[in-house]
């Protein structure tokens, strides 16, 4: 090999593992992340500076697959294993803004995955439970959250079509897979006053906000979206 070329490679090689190298890799994803919330989210009207905040602080890098870390701040949706997906950060950031959610709200999410979501919740209020089908990704998430200090998440591997009646009621519920009706557990598991956040329909769905107002049901269409369908019962309880 050329000795110019020789050099090079390992100039370049330690650069990557060495600190400089390291913390240059690092404030890239900062700064990709600084811009996806301005570019993505602001850009498209979501206002609530909580969840702006949330969405800057929380490293959405670290929540899926090495190969695809480079792609983590893009405008879409990416593959975390198992068939399933993790959503756009602007849907993220819709969503979680619909809830509006106080820092004493009791919150549920129906469909961990890889656990961004959730760990957005968890710098916006105190309590979040969540629950995926998928054991892999529910082990995956649980351990990653822990890793990463959230003690106010309990990830639980389950089907979330029958909510966590042992927790409810729920300040907030927000479910990231798509049932083709909203399950009448979720409603019943809504507290007063409370918020619920759902993709609902087959192939295409309309993402819905249905409020519990003086017990009544109010449904909101906000956009359509697309996510993974809602499966039911797999999981050993
Ligand atoms: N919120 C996730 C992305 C969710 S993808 C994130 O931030 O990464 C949708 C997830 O819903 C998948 O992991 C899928 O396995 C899960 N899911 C589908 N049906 C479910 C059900 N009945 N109960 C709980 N989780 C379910």
């Amino acid at each position: 090999m050329h000795l110019r070329l020789k050099v090079c490679l390992v100039v370049f090689i330690s650069a990557l593992f060495l600190n400089g190298g390291r913390s240059a890799w690092c404030q890239d994803f900062d700064r990709q992340r600084d811009e996806m919330v301005t570019k993505q989210i602001q850009a498209r009207g979501i206002k609530d500076v909580r969840v702006i905040a949330a969405m800057r602080k929380v490293k959405r890098h670290l929540f899926m697959p090495a190969y695809l870390r480079p792609k983590a701040y893009g405008d879409h949706p990416l593959p975390i294993g198992e068939g399933q997906t993790i959503s756009q950060p602007y849907i993220v950031a819709l969503m979680t803004e619909l809830l509006e959610l106080k820092g004493n709200d009791k919150v549920l999410e129906i469909g961990t995955g890889s656990g961004y979501q959730a760990a957005v919740l968890a710098e916006l209020t105190d309590e979040v439970y969540t629950i995926e089908i998928l054991r892999p990704l529910a082990e995956r998430a649980e351990s990653l959250l822990q890793d990463l200090g959230y003690e106010n998440i309990r990830v639980r591997y389950a089907d979330g079509f029958l909510g966590w009646p042992e927790q409810a009621p729920f300040d907030a519920i927000i479910v990231t897979c798509a049932p083709e009706n909203i399950p009448a557990p979720l409603i019943e598991q809504l507290a007063e006053g409370g918020r619920l956040v759902i993709p609902v329909g087959t192939n295409w769905q309309e993402l819905k906000l249905v409020k519990k107002i003086n017990g009544k049901i109010a449904v909101a269409n906000i956009i359509p979206v697309r996510f993974v369908p809602m499966v039911r019962d797999k999981a050993g309880q």
